[in-house]
């Protein structure tokens, strides 16, 4: 089903938690809102499942109105499923009727098939009479998500869901998670702190800064053509260097004029901040282009080195871990950029 909201706001006393906001998540879709703690997030969830009224702006989920220009629907008749930050298991039921109690109109044999067929999906079938204190955080939150499955929601919220959990175990669950909302056709939205987790299972992206979306894009866009210099840097990993815009496409740098299709158009002349990632800077020995070594990270299949160019501007590189170089050694680096992400300098 899917979900829209449009020019949404939601101010508290002496902030603008929710501040113009519009989105769209199509039918079936993940989508991921990313963003600093209160920038704004949870309020956005709590505005669409009917926790909070917004002061102004619509919701909509399947082409109906949910809140806004004078209609309220309150929020147990919306059939969204909400699994929050803190969520929390019943503790005196099993896993199985932990699901199932989202399901009290159903008879008792629906209620069992049904979350017996849900515990299999996320992968706990076996773990159906556990009770929460017997199971791991990862298992508790997979139960947490079945339970708000099983009524067959349109729409899925989810706060957070694996924040306190290991990075590994955390992008596995993320990928089952996924699979999972894949095979129940319901449109997500998802709100992280965990690029990694936001860049693997999501459709589109947005990226949040005091209470506004700086950009709604597909992973693949928001990494390569940020729209702010808020999304570059809270994106991935890179530093600016300066730079003179030559013509279209054409930026000249300390490290030469670098070519690429700049994704915002900028007058010749312009002086900007070049957005360079570690994947731009190859370690070439044969370049005549140097840098020094003044930082590395051991990261198993490569290093990161943070290299400083004769201006002292630092760049970072991701180099295959065989190319083992100390700190102070100046090794050679090319560019292999295609995508130039400039932002005019004020
Ligand atoms: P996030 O989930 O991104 O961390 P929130 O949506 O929780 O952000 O909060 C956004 C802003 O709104 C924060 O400044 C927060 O303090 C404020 N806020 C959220 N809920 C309330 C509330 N019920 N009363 C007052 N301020 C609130
Ligand atoms: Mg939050």
């Amino acid at each position: 089903m899917r979900l829209e909201l449009r020019e949404v706001s939601r101010a508290f006393p002496g902030v603008a938690a929710v501040d113009r906001l519009s989105l769209v998540v199509g039918a079936g879709r993940l989508g991921c809102l990313l963003g600093p703690s209160g920038s704004g997030k949870t309020t956005v969830l709590r505005l669409i499942a009917g926790f909070e009224q917004p002061d102004a702006g619509e919701v909509y989920a399947g082409g109906k109105l949910l809140s806004g220009a004078g209609r309220w629907v309150p929020p147990e008749r919306r059939r969204i499923g909400m699994v929050f930050q803190d969520f929390a298991l019943f503790p005196h039921l099993d896993a199985a009727a932990n699901v199932a109690f989202g399901l009290r109109d159903a008879d008792a044999g629906t209620r069992r098939r049904r979350a017996a067929e849900l515990l299999e999906l996320v992968g706990l079938a076996a773990e159906a009479k556990r009770m929460p204190h017997e199971l791991s955080g990862g298992q508790q939150q997979r139960v947490a998500l079945a339970r708000a499955l099983a009524p067959r929601p349109h729409l899925v919220l989810l706060d957070e869901p694996f924040s306190n959990l290991d990075a590994d175990v955390r992008m596995e669950l993320a990928q089952q998670l996924r699979a999972a909302l894949v095979a129940e056709g319901a449109t997500v939205l998802l709100v992280t702190h965990d690029q990694r987790e936001a860049f693997a299972i999501s459709d589109e992206i947005g990226v949040m800064r005091a209470g506004r979306l700086e950009q709604w894009d597909a992973p693949w866009a928001l990494y390569h053509s940020p729209a702010t210099r808020f999304v570059a840097d809270f994106v991935g990993e890179g530093t600016f260097i300066q730079g003179t815009v030559l013509g279209p496409g054409r930026v000249s740098t300390e490290l030469g004029v670098i070519e690429g299709q700049l994704t915002s158009e900028q007058a010749t002349g312009t002086l900007v901040d070049l957005l360079l990632r570690p994947d731009d800077v190859i370690h070439d020995d044969a370049s005549v282009l140097r840098a020094e070594v003044v930082e590395r990270v051991f990261r198993g299949a490569e290093f990161r080195y943070q290299l400083r160019l004769p201006s002292g501007a630092v760049v970072l590189s991701f180099v295959p871990s065989h190319h083992d170089h100390a700190i102070g050694e100046r090794i050679g680096i090319r560019l292999d950029t295609q995508h130039l992400v400039g932002f005019s300098r004020t």
